[in-house]
């Protein structure tokens, strides 16, 4: 059995719709698919539609944006009920800092001489739920500024260059416990990928794991190889389950395709029960807890 637990559609910052990505996982020999798109469940009532004509089994989840102390977290939420309130309101703050953002970045862009509009950003982000850097690359792209959402990233988008531009991430702490009154289980994604530091250190994850973490997300392609050993350490010692994936963009992010990297069949079992005894706890599930 071939598990991808962490996929991104143009629901958010993915190039392709649910219905694409799922039949480019079938395609890619998966069996079991996580839609996990940035802090919205948009995409699930298309995937599950599409998973459901090609016998893929669908895992409905999101990508959360956290923020612990004075790092920024991605708290992958798996089956939960997005309709539970408090959740709900995280996801609508975190949605609004997403939309107020984009101007602010146009802004800037446009005193470094850029020509760049917000219906520039608009053009190339649709309907997406979750408008986000990715999209202003992909206006950059499609103006010639810069060849890749890479290279846009990297002169403008990335923490300390000009375009950069802080949004608002919701408590980790009270999102954890929020997913779990949802009905859901939390993973933290790429646990320590894309940081020059190893954070949050293994005293803060027995703390989060006190909090109802279920897992961390250890094959992950930004996890260099001694990382993933040392996490899978800290998972074994907090009984943590551990997961892997591609983290899916479609053509949005190089390096990242569907299988790359997956989750053992064991540890999907011990994520499924520990959300089967959330939702039986707080007596709130996702629509359709499975497929
Ligand atoms: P945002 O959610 O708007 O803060 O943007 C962060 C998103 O941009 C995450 O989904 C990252 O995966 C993506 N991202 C970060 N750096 C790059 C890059 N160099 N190329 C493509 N996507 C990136
Ligand atoms: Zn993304
Ligand atoms: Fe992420
Ligand atoms: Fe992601």
């Amino acid at each position: 059995m071939r598990i991808d637990l962490h996929t991104h559609t143009r629901a958010s910052d993915g190039t392709q719709s649910p219905t694409e990505l799922v039949h480019a996982a079938r395609a890619a020999g998966l069996d079991v698919l996580g839609l996990t798109d940035h802090d919205t469940a948009d995409g699930w009532d298309e995937a599950a539609r599409a998973a459901a004509q090609v016998g893929l089994t669908l895992v409905r989840g999101m990508e959360i944006s956290t923020r612990l102390d004075r790092w920024n977290v991605h708290l992958l939420a798996y089956l939960p009920d997005p309709t539970e309130p408090a959740l709900a309101g995280h996801l609508t703050r975190i949605l609004e800092g997403r939309s107020g953002r984009t101007p602010a970045i146009v802004e800037r862009l446009v005193a470094l001489g850029i020509d760049l509009t917000v219906e520039d950003v608009a053009a190339v982000s649709g309907d997406s739920a979750a408008s986000g850097r990715p999209h202003v690359a992909d206006a950059l792209v499609a103006k010639g500024v810069v060849a890749s959402r890479d290279e846009a990233f990297a002169r403008y988008l990335n923490p300390g260059r000009p375009g950069h531009v802080d949004r608002y991430a919701a408590p980790l702490r009270q999102v954890l416990a929020e997913v779990t009154a949802a009905g859901g289980v939390s993973v933290i994604a790429h646990v320590w990928g894309r940081r020059s530091v190893q954070e949050p250190g293994p005293e803060t994850l027995a703390e989060l794991a006190g909090l109802g973490l279920a897992g961390l997300e250890v094959d992950h392609q930004d996890h260099p190889p001694a990382v993933r050993e040392t996490l899978r350490g800290i998972a074994r010692d907090l009984d943590l389950v551990v997961t892997g994936s591609s983290d899916h963009h479609g053509t949005g992010k190089i390096d990242h395709d569907l299988g790359c990297h997956t989750t053992a069949p064991e540890e999907y079992e011990r994520l499924l029960e520990r959300a089967a005894r959330a939702a039986a706890a707080s007596g709130r599930s996702t629509p359709g807890v499975l497929g």
